[in-house]
C-alpha cells in the first residue's frame, strides 16, 4: 500500500490488522495524521500502547522522501513521532545503519593496517639488536643517578623495559624540564634505547620519526651477554658500596646544586601561585637562587621564598600596584633577605618539604642512595656538606 508520504509493507494477511495499520499511518492532504491514536485504539478495542506495539509488529512504513545516500534504501519510521520529528529535523541526506556499520568496519580495518605499518617502521627504526653493551666505568655520576632513577621508578620486573615516566605517580625529577633533559641525556649517550613496542601515540611519524621522551617505553642497558639484569645489579652495588671514582667526586657538588636549584624554583612557583601571581623565573631569579644556595640549604631558601612571596602579596594590596610589578619584587627581596641574614649572622630556620612539592625520584636516588645522607640533602647547604 502506498500514500503520498510512505509505502506501507504489511507483515500479516489479517484484514483487521492491515486496516488498523493503515488507519494508523493515514495522512490527510495537509500532511497531518488523519486520526488520533486514541481514536483508532478505541475503534479496535485496544489500549494506545497496544496499538503502537501491533503497528510496529505488523507494518513497516518506508519513507518516499528520505533514502540512504549510499545504498538508496528508503528510511523507515519507527512510529508517528519518529515521522514527525524527521519532518521537522532530518535533512534529506541519511546513511542507513547497515551502511554505517560497513563504513565503521572499513575505517577500523584501515586504522589497524595503518597501525601495523607504524609498528613495523618502529621495529626497523629502533631495532634493539643493534644495542651496544654499556661500560659502567664511563658513566658520569649524573647519568648513573638518572639511570638508577629510571630503573627504580619505571623498570619492569624482569628489567626488559622501563615504562614511560609520564605514567608514574611521583615526580621523576624536580621539574618537567629536568625530567626531559635527564632522559634526553641518557638517550643521547646511548644508555637507554627507545623500545619499539612503545605506545604508538608516543611518536610523530615524520621523516625522521620523532618521539616524546616522557611517553616512550625504554629498553634498559645490557652487558656483553645482552642482559640488563647484571648491569643494573652492578649499578646498585656501585652505589651501595660508594664505589666512587675521582670523576664522580668532582661532579657531586654540581649535581647537588642542580637538584637543589630546581627544588627552589618549584617551591617559588607554588608560593607565587598561592598568592595569585603568575611568574616565570628569568636569568636574574636563577642567579639569585644559585647565590643563596652557596650560603643556605634548600630548606632555608624555602623560608626566604615563603617570606618574599608573602611580602609581594602584601605590597600588591597596600600599594595597589600592577600585579606583575608586585611579583617582580620577589627576586630583589630574596637577595636582600639572604644578604641581611648573612651580614647580621641570623640563624635561618629551615622549612620542611612542602607536600605540594614532593621529593622527586632523582632527588631520592641522589641523596639517599648515592650520597646516603637522606634529609640532610634538604637541610644542609650543598657547599658546606661537600
Ligand atoms: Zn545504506
Amino acid at each position: 500500500m502506498s500514500t503520498d508520504y510512505f509505502d506501507l509493507e504489511f507483515h500479516t494477511d489479517d484484514p483487521k490488522l492491515t486496516k488498523l495499520c493503515s488507519e494508523y499511518w493515514k495522512i490527510t492532504e495537509d500532511g497531518k495524521f488523519a486520526r488520533t491514536g486514541t481514536d483508532i485504539a478505541k475503534e479496535f478495542g485496544i489500549s494506545s500502547a497496544g496499538l503502537g506495539k501491533l503497528v510496529e509488529c505488523y507494518c513497516t512504513a518506508y519513507s518516499k522522501e528520505i533514502f540512504c545516500n549510499n545504498c538508496g534504501r528508503p528510511y523507515f519510521y519507527d512510529n508517528r513521532s519518529d515521522y514527525q520529528s524527521t519532518q521537522r529535523y532530518q535533512s534529506k541526506t541519511w546513511i542507513c545503519r547497515e551502511c554505517q556499520e560497513i563504513e565503521r568496519q572499513k575505517q577500523e580495518l584501515e586504522q589497524r593496517s595503518k597501525e601495523d605499518a607504524q609498528r613495523k617502521t618502529l621495529r626497523e627504526e629502533f631495532d634493539l639488536k643493534f644495542r651496544q653493551p654499556i661500560k659502567l666505568n664511563s658513566l658520569s655520576l649524573e647519568n648513573a643517578v638518572y639511570l638508577l632513577s629510571l630503573v627504580r621508578s619505571c623498570g619492569s620486573e624482569d628489567f626488559s623495559y622501563a615504562k614511560p615516566t609520564v605514567m608514574i605517580k611521583e615526580p621523576f625529577a624536580p621539574s618537567k624540564d629536568f625530567e626531559i633533559n635527564a632522559l634526553k641525556n641518557l638517550f643521547r649517550e646511548r644508555y637507554i634505547s627507545v623500545h619499539p613496542e612503545s605506545d604508538l601515540g608516543a611518536f610523530i611519524f615524520d621523516t625522521p620519526i620523532r618521539f616524546y621522551v616522557d611517553r616512550v617505553m625504554w629498553a634498559l642497558p645490557i652487558d656483553e651477554n645482552g642482559s640488563p639484569k647484571n648491569v643494573i645489579a652492578a649499578l646498585e652495588e656501585k652505589f651501595r658500596d660508594m664505589d666512587w671514582n675521582k670523576q664522580w667526586e668532582d661532579e657531586q657538588l654540581e649535581l647537588w646544586m642542580k637538584i637543589a636549584h630546581e627544588e627552589c624554583i618549584q617551591y617559588l612557583d607554588v608560593c607565587m601561585k598561592d598568592h595569585g601571581f603568575t611568574f616565570s623565573p628569568g636569568d636574574k631569579t636563577h642567579l639569585v637562587i644559585d647565590s643563596l644556595l652557596r650560603e643556605y640549604s634548600v630548606g632555608q631558601v624555602y623560608s626566604f621564598i615563603w617570606r618574599a612571596s608573602k611580602d609581594a602579596a602584601a605590597f600588591y594590596v597596600r600599594e595597589k600596584v600592577n600585579k606583575q610589578h608586585a611579583a617582580n619584587t620577589v627576586v630583589g627581596n630574596l637577595q636582600r633577605q639572604g644578604e641581611r641574614a648573612k651580614a647580621e649572622g641570623w640563624e635561618v630556620k629551615p622549612y620542611r618539604r612542602d607536600r605540594r612539592c614532593p621529593e622527586s625520584v632523582i632527588s631520592q636516588v641522589f641523596f639517599n642512595t648515592a650520597l646516603q645522607i637522606g634529609e640532610a640533602g634538604f637541610t644542609q647547604k650543598p657547599y658546606q656538606a661537600i
